[in-house]
């Protein structure tokens, strides 16, 4: 049989769309990673009875066509080539985007629905699901599961990870099942299913318990991860609890297909304003993140001198996100702070916010924590923006200049492969200038931007990715940074997942021995590598080098 009649049969069997042409290969051949993969086929599927018949469909013609497979795609925006693949990519943008249920308390909603439209429901109940990434107007809720996304509020809430209470997964045998935590007695009932569900079950119980140590001591020791399987989370013997949500959450749709989601909402902050800090030195870097950690801030953000300057270059590009009028606003309000920088470019500008229920409380949350630093005042100048809309000006420089960067400017692209790395904080001041001094020496025009709290940060060069003698320093500079992270004890990946750019790294952080337990887990669930190949422990250098994105 012809791949084309193939895919015909496989229509047939559908309710949803199908597409093997040539313009809609091309649209999905990308997602927001410097990396491009031709997919064969694109679906929309309906509904679970179409994904069930596709992932029974695939194991069987696996066969016949070894490289066939599935990749989930919600909203597209991995920037770890999470959502890419060379079979049959699903979108689950189109159909599976109801909300059924919000509360105060829970919301149940499925993977396609993008994140702008889930937050105003919540938010009409006064609640909030406070993962949310800085992609928020451009990804699903999919996509934040899979990925174990966390963002801005991260710090003070943690990560999708623990929001999550509830899930429907597609596994392999092509059935749907609810996952959720059971106690030790359900456990033990699903072990005794002489089914594939049971399997999984007994199979992960089993892991864990035999590798129980080597996979607790294995969690990352930083307050963000988005690497490897969680195992560590599912099975706690003090407690009990045996929760499979936690491996499915941030596996990057490499164990199954995500149909529906149960997240836990907490309450909306009512008010919100900021201390910024311009720091002269990052010497007490340490000290200073340690001072304001201990006054719990909502979210502790910041950005280098570069970002600095690259957002005063760019100005002109802010007008597309923000308009000509909130350009003018932005202007003036930045004006001041310009001719105070004449005084000397800060190294490091942090944005620290408070969340209070009035403005008295928070503009008090602000003023106690500039006070707290005021020791560190003779080499750091403050700036108390009690409200949100004072605040506004930094955090559209925070959350635009990232989001610039992924538009061409001149002719240099994006190019994410160390843009999400995480070291504990306290080790930061000597972090952050060895760190420097790599992109300098490769001659990289890049930003440092991120999460202080978390010690997590966004580096993403602009390349001219097409150039050979570009594409040659990928490799040895990936080396010497992910080298120089993990001599931290830090992870690769806080929040943007492995994917294709990161899974063959995976090893150098974890070591042989849980990453032949990560492959176990993966063969478990899915003994014929149908879900998203090439990504996680199934990554391998030479298919990304060959993937290296050509077209833009
Ligand atoms: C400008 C910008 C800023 C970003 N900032 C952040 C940030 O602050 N924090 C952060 O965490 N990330 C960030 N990201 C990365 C990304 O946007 C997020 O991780 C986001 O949650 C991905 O959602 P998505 O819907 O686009 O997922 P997709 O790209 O569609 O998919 C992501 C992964 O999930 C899998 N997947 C999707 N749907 C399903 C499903 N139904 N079942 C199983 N697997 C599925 C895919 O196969 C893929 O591996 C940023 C990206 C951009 C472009």
């Amino acid at each position: 049989m012809s791949t084309e009649d193939m895919y015909a049969e496989l229509a047939g069997q559908l309710d949803g769309e199908l597409y093997i042409d040539d313009a809609t290969r091309e649209q999905y051949s990308h997602d927001a990673s410097m990396l491009e993969v031709l997919p064969t086929a694109v679906i929309m599927p309906k509904d679970s009875n179409d994904l069930k018949s596709i992932v029974k469909f695939v194991t069987r013609q696996k066969l016949f066509f070894p490289d066939l497979s599935i990749t989930a795609r919600s909203g597209g925006t991995c920037m770890s080539g999470g959502s890419i693949n060379d079979s049959i990519i699903i979108d689950f943008s189109k159909y599976f985007s109801s909300i059924h249920e919000v509360t105060p308390k829970m919301a149940r909603v499925q993977p396609g629905v993008f994140y702008k439209d889930f937050e105003p429901k919540t938010l009409e109940q006064g609640a909030i699901m406070p993962s949310y990434p800085a992609s928020r107007d451009l990804c699903t809720v999919g996509g934040m599961v899979s990925n174990n996304a966390g963002g801005e509020k991260s710090l003070q809430y943690g990560k999708t990870e623990k929001f999550v209470q509830e899930l429907r997964v597609i596994f392999a045998d092509g059935n749907e099942y609810v996952i959720k935590p059971l106690s030790r007695e359900q456990l033990d009932d699903k072990m005794a299913q002489a089914d594939f569900e049971g399997e999984i079950y007994k199979k992960i119980f089993d892991l864990i318990e035999s590798n129980y140590d080597t996979i607790k001591a294995a969690k990352p020791n930083v307050s963000k991860d988005s690497t490897g399987y969680h195992l560590w989370n599912v099975w706690d013997r003090e407690t009990e609890v045996f929760d499979l949500t936690q491996l499915i959450v941030g596996s990057q749709g490499t164990l199954g297909l995500v149909t529906d989601i149960t997240f836990r909402l907490v309450p909306a902050p009512k008010h919100s304003g900021t201390l910024v800090m311009f720091l002269r030195k990052t010497d007490n870097l340490g000290e200073v993140i340690n001072d304001v950690l201990a006054h719990k801030p909502a979210t502790f953000e910041g950005f280098d001198n570069y970002t600095l300057m690259l957002s005063f270059k760019l100005f002109f590009y802010f007008h597309k996100n923000i308009g000509w009028l909130g350009m003018m606003k932005l202007g003036l309000q930045l004006l001041p702070d310009a001719l105070m920088l004449t005084r000397g470019i800060p190294k490091m500008i942090l944005l620290i916010e408070f969340s209070g229920d009035t403005t008295e409380a928070v503009a008090e949350k602000v003023h106690a924590m500039h006070e707290a630093l005021k020791p560190y005042g003779h080499e750091a100048l403050f700036e108390e923006d009690e409200t949100e809309e004072k605040a506004q000006k930094f955090w559209i420089m925070r959350r635009e200049s990232f989001n610039l960067l992924r538009k061409k400017v001149k002719d240099k692209h994006t190019a994410p492969f160390i843009d999400d790395l995480v070291v504990p904080p306290e080790h930061l001041p000597q972090f952050l200038p060895e760190v420097r001094a790599i992109l300098n020496k490769y001659k990289f025009l890049a930003t440092i931007a991120g999460h202080m709290g978390d010690g997590n940060f966004h580096i993403i060069p602009l390349m001219e990715i097409e150039k050979q003698s570009e594409r040659d320093k990928l490799e040895p500079a990936m080396k010497e940074v992910n080298d120089l992270v993990l001599s931290y004890g830090g992870s690769l990946s806080g929040e943007h997942n492995d994917g294709m750019i990161r899974g063959s790294w995976l090893e150098a952080m974890y070591g042989p021995e849980v990453m032949g337990i990560f492959k176990q887990v993966k063969n478990i669930f899915d003994p014929q590598n149908i879900f998203n190949p090439h990504k996680k422990t199934d990554a391998n250098w030479d298919y990304t080098k060959k993937h290296i994105r050509q077209h833009f």
